[in-house]
This record gives structure tokens, sequence and C-alpha cells, in this order.
């Protein structure tokens, strides 16, 4: 991680462009205006901007929240964040309804040192997300010095996390940068043994690099959610109506003949005929019957599960065993996040990301007994699976 931090930059007096991960969910209140319903990712900012703030430079917030398509969408406003922020640093923030250009630069420039300022969604720009060297130029303008503290958009190549840090003096890593690099990287190239990997969610795709990635480090693979009936099809298993992603049918089985004896796949599952809340499940080991999709892991799984969790030293976790977001199907994952707090009671060194298991975690009141949590779901499997990190690689080397 040979990259500068706040350790290596001066603060004092600069303009500090921080890309900040403010891609919060927003609800509406009683008077039907916008308002942050989940303020985690703005608290993990906080370290940093406080930094900044304590050494007397400015601090210039730029993030992206939701997908308004390169145009301005006042749903996607980012001024909401602003009011939640000002809550939470209990001082005034200033906010920018532009992102760059010369009115934004003479706020910045009149504004004390010491102060912070919120700039409208970068994703209202079309220059964003292609990484359009003009944009990424603008932001550059608005500072002496870049500082991404996104992990959560990370393993995004776009203006605002990769493409502006050459057109600023220095380029660093923010605090939350670091804490997620930092641990992230040791869980996967030094995890202390025996060490599990828990993977679940629908999408098998994302997961497969990351398995034969972990295949080298890890003792333990333990695979639940949709993405578990995608492998056991592939094993030879009647898996019903399940969710299975059949073009990934031929890379799961090479995958798992290759990792056999790390990767545990579910014994039982908790099934119905259809998706939904009020749907009548059961409980079935082995095959599937036709007309019957697998919707949590069984009994018997979350058994074994915990009994390898139980024994670990390290735990990974990314993705729900089961569709946890309705009662009937939400034990498994329940199960696991509390066999993960345990762990870490007991002296493991836990790390749980991915929107699902951090939401669940949080659900089942968990959040504190973990020793890592992630604020990256992308990116945190990017990270794992070895691949570069497009805004960590732009910074600037030691
Ligand atoms: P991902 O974005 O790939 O991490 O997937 C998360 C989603 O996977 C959640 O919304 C879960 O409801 C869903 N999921 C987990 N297990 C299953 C399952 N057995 N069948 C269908 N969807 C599932």
């Amino acid at each position: 991680m040979n990259k500068l931090t706040l350790d290596d930059i001066t603060l004092q007096g600069k303009r500090v462009l921080v890309r900040v991960d403010f891609n919060v969910p927003l609800e509406r209140n009683d008077q039907g205006a916008q308002a942050v319903a989940d303020d985690t990712r703005i608290r993990a900012a906080l370290p940093t901007i406080r930094e900044i703030l304590d050494a007397d430079g400015k601090a210039i917030l730029i993030s992206h929240l939701g997908r308004p398509g390169g145009q301005p969408d006042p749903d996607y406003c980012l001024a909401p964040v602003g009011d939640r922020l000002e809550e939470l640093l209990e001082e005034r923030v200033r906010f920018s309804s532009n992102t760059t250009g010369s009115a934004v630069m003479d706020v910045i420039n009149g504004m004390p040192d010491g102060s912070v300022i919120l700039l409208e969604n970068t994703r209202f720009e079309p220059g964003e997300k292609s990484n359009d060297a003009s944009f990424a130029q603008a932001l550059g303008q608005l500072a002496d010095t870049y500082v991404n503290d996104a992990f959560g958009a990370a393993h995004r190549a776009h203006a605002s996390t990769a493409g502006v840090a050459k057109y600023v003096e220095q380029a660093a890593m923010g605090r939350l940068m670091e804490k997620e690099v930092e641990a992230l990287t040791r869980v996967r190239d030094n995890p202390e043994s025996p060490a599990a990997v828990i993977l679940g969610g629908a999408k098998v795709s994302d997961k497969m690099g990351v398995i034969d990635a972990l295949a080298r480090t890890a003792d333990d693979i333990l695979i639940g959610g949709a993405m578990s009936y995608t492998f056991l099809r592939a094993t030879g298993q009647n898996v019903g109506s399940s969710r299975v992603e059949e073009d990934r049918l031929e890379r799961a089985q090479a995958l798992y003949e290759q990792a056999q004896d790390k990767i545990s796949l579910p014994s039982d599952h908790v099934i119905a005929t259809e998706m939904e809340a009020d749907a009548e499940s059961s409980t079935v080991t082995g095959d599937i019957p036709d007309g019957y999709m697998g919707l949590d892991i069984g009994p018997q799984t979350i058994g074994s599960f915990t009994d390898v969790i139980d024994q670990a030293a390290t735990v990974i976790w990314n993705g729900p065993m089961g569709v946890f977001e309705m009662e009937p199907f939400a034990n498994g994952t329940r199960e696991i996040a509390e066999a993960l707090a345990e762990a870490t009671d007991r002296g493991a060194y836990t790390v749980v990301g991915g929107g699902d298991s951090v939401s669940a975690l949080v659900q089942s009141g968990h959040t504190d007994r973990i020793s890592h949590v992630s604020t990256g779901g992308g990116a945190m499997l990017t990270l794992l699976e070895g691949e570069t990190l497009p805004g960590l690689d732009a910074l600037t080397d030691k």
C-alpha cells in the first residue's frame, strides 16, 4: 500500500478535494422532503473530514448519489446529505448546486480555512462515468490536493474517483480508504489460519474471481444464497426452479473441481413455490423437487457452516444466505451474522462487506461485534480478487 496518506500531505491552508462515498439511501419525510435514511456512509467519512478541518484545510467534498444518468435530477440532489453531515459534524456545511466552474471556485476561495463545502452530485455530469478528461480537470482546478476516501466507489474508473488525481499537486488516501485497504489486504494475503470465506447473494458471476483467488489462501469456502444453486446444478443436483446462471455452469464446475476440498455447498434448503413473503415454506435435504425454489439455507447447513466459523481464526463474509428481506427466508443469514459476532468475541478476525450482508448485520444488531465492516461491496470483491482498484491506482506513490 505505497500510497500517500493524510500523514504525508500538507492540509493547512490547502484546498483539499475529498471524494467521499455519500451514495446513501434517501426517503421522503412527513413534509415530503428528501432525507437520509441510513447515514452509515456519512459517518464513515467523518474522520477524514474532521482531520482536514482540524488542520485548518478547506474540505471540498464530492460524491455521486444514485444513477441520475449524466444529467441533473432533483431526486438525486446531495443537499439533504449536506444537512445530515452538518448535524453529525456540528459545523456549518456549505452546499454548491454546481459541481465545477468559476462560481464554485469563488465560493471556495472566499470561505475561511477550516470550513467545509459539499458540491452537487458528480453524476449530474456526463463526463463523470466516462472519466472525461476535461471534467476531471475542472474538478482538479478546484483544489491543491485530492484525497480519495470513497472506498465503495474505488473499483470504478470515473472522473471523480480516478481521472481527477493527475490534475492536482498530490493525491492521497483518506482514513477510511486506508483502513479498508489495510483490513482487506490483510485477510487476502496473510489471513491467520484457519480462514473461512462465506459467500452468498444472487450474482454468482460477481464472485467467481474471489473464489478462485481465495481458494489459494483460505481453508474453507462456504457458499450459500442463490449462487449456491449454480454450483449445485453444476455438480449434478436437481435444484428445481431455483435461480441458476446457466452461462456460468461450466466455470462453476471447473472451480468446484479445482477447490473441492475447500468448498462447502448447502446440504438442505428452505424451499417454496414462489418468492413471496407469505409463501408457504418447507425444508428439504438434497435435491429440490421440480416446481420449488431454494430460498434459504436449511438448519443442517446452518449447523455445518457455523461449525466451520466456530473453528476459524479469520472469517470473511459477503452476500446473504437467502432472501433475507422476507422473514421466512431470513434465518440462515441471521444465524451466520450471529456466528460471526460470536467468533469475534472469542478473538477471531472477522470482515463483513456488501450492502445486503451489512444491512443484515445492522438488523441483527451485531455491527459492533465485527472486526471490520467494509463500506464496499464491489470494491471489496475486486480487492479480494487481487485486481487493481482504479481509485487507488490513481493516487500518488510514496
Ligand atoms: P447480490 O447483489 O448478488 O449480493 O445478491 C443479493 C440478493 O440476493 C438479495 O436481494 C437476496 O434476496 C438475493 N438472494 C439470496 N439468496 C437467494 C435465493 N436463494 N434465491 C433468490 N435470491 C436470493
